[in-house]
């Protein structure tokens, strides 16, 4: 059933906000929400679901994406799953919204939601995170087709880009998610707090630590230049290929691929998978380019702790990379962006329009491994360069993704007609 992650003031202005999303920690959607909550008076529950029924919502989440087969959606048996997982859990909103309230539904994990809340009478909102511009035929065509009971519902949909909304929307809203400056995410550390942060970790020291888990055979040296990505463990954010950058690069140079630990995102099932093959790239490597990857796996079940880590290992780094396949926005980029580090960004989704390239990072193909690290070579040898980049982007994340800006969207998503 569906469990309350922020419960709203008493006595708060009506009309009343209350959003759902698939998970309270994990992700993009819930990093957006923990900070939005700071910004606007807004209630947020999140959804429950079993194994089957997130097979189902991942399918989906990669058929948005243009990356899977539409064939599987003509099994009723799937559909079944996924409207009768939701539409009991629908049933909470009648005792908690009345008809002059908004409810936000995040991504294709909650849309099945909406004919429910549309029949209790709040205006229903679909803020769908991601997509892809591929041929009409293929995922979103199909999942369009699939979810038509769901979309006649919706009053409005936001999308992140114009290109990723649904066909016949009534009202369609275009808002770029945003970052907090000042939340521990993201927040100005000293260089002793970073070096304190990575020493307790264990990546610079040979530690074990509660809550992270490293795999490493050697401590990161502290002369070492850095090239990191911050991912979810998932197929489309390429950490395979991540690894096999190494090979080439400086011998001074070392990887760090820090992501989430899998089994905490219940949403995510294909996580240990794509841990796995990491590994089998790992061992195909050579002793002293393996020495140069370290891996550093992060619980969720203190998002304190997992924000400042995250913090901390993106200003320890002289690159950060995000090498996606497909990205509907990519916030990991949008955060080292804001602390003025250079990013090397996959030419994909929402990252193409974060970044101008060459202008506050650089867009590279993320199938083209030697391009991306001749890219990475680049901006390793070019500190001047780095510089310049880093200082553009983070006036670009504060000029155009704050909280500050995307409350104020949200303010005119509430009150309806774009
Ligand atoms: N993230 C995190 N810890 C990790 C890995 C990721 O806190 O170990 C956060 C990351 O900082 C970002 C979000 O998860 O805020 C990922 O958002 P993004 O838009 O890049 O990708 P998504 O996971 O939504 O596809």
């Amino acid at each position: 059933m569906l469990t309350p992650v922020w419960e709203i003031e008493p006595g708060t202005e009506k009309p009343l906000i209350v959003h759902v999303n698939a998970t309270a920690t994990g992700g993009g959607v819930s990093e957006l929400l923990r900070g939005l909550i700071r910004h606007q008076p807004a209630g947020w529950a999140v959804i429950a679901g079993t194994a089957d029924f997130y097979a189902v919502t991942k399918y989906v989440h990669n058929l948005l994406h243009g990356q899977a087969d539409p064939g599987r959606l003509d099994d009723p048996a799937l559909m079944r799953t996924y409207r009768s997982t939701l539409a009991p859990q629908a049933e909470w909103f009648t005792r908690h919204v009345t008809p002059d309230d908004v409810v936000v539904l995040h991504d294709p994990q909650t849309l099945g939601l909406a004919p429910g809340i549309k029949a209790a009478g709040a205006r229903v909102v679909w803020h769908c995170h991601i997509g892809a511009v591929v041929a009409p035929e293929r995922g979103p065509g199909a999942v369009w087709r699939a979810f038509d009971a769901e979309l006649a519902a919706l009053d409005a949909v936001v999308t992140t880009l114009p290109e990723f909304a649904p066909p016949h929307v009534r009202e369609l809203f275009v808002v770029p998610p945003a970052v907090d400056p000042a939340a521990p995410k993201n927040r100005e550390l000293t260089s002793d707090e970073i070096a304190a942060v990575l020493a307790e970790i264990g990546l610079t020291t040979a530690r074990v630590a509660p809550g992270v888990t490293v795999t490493q055979d050697t401590p990161l040296p502290h002369d070492a230049r850095v090239v990191l990505q911050v991912s979810r463990w998932d197929p489309l954010k390429d950490m395979p290929g991540v690894v096999r950058c190494v090979v080439g690069l400086p011998e001074d140079v070392h990887l760090v691929l820090a992501g989430t630990e899998p089994a905490e995102i219940p949403d995510d099932p294909e996580g240990l998978a794509v841990l796995a093959e990491v590994h089998d790239v790992l061992a195909g490597l050579s002793e002293a380019e393996r020495a140069r990857v370290h891996l550093v796996n992060i619980s969720l079940k203190r998002p304190e702790r997992n924000a400042l880590v995250v913090n901390a290992l993106q200003r320890r780094a002289d690159v950060v990379l995000q090498k996606s396949l497909e990205e509907g926005f990519g916030l990991t980029a949008t955060e080292a962006m804001v602390k003025g580090r250079a990013v090397v960004a996959s030419a994909v989704g929402g990252l193409r329009h974060q970044i101008t390239d060459g202008h506050n990072g650089v867009l590279v193909d993320p199938v083209d491994l030697d391009g991306v690290r001749a890219a990475l070579a680049r901006l390793l040898d070019d500190p001047a360069l780095r510089r310049e980049l880093g200082e553009r982007a983070r006036a670009g994340v504060l000029e155009r993704y704050t909280m500050r800006r995307l409350a104020e969207d949200y303010l005119k998503v509430i009150a309806g007609a774009p």
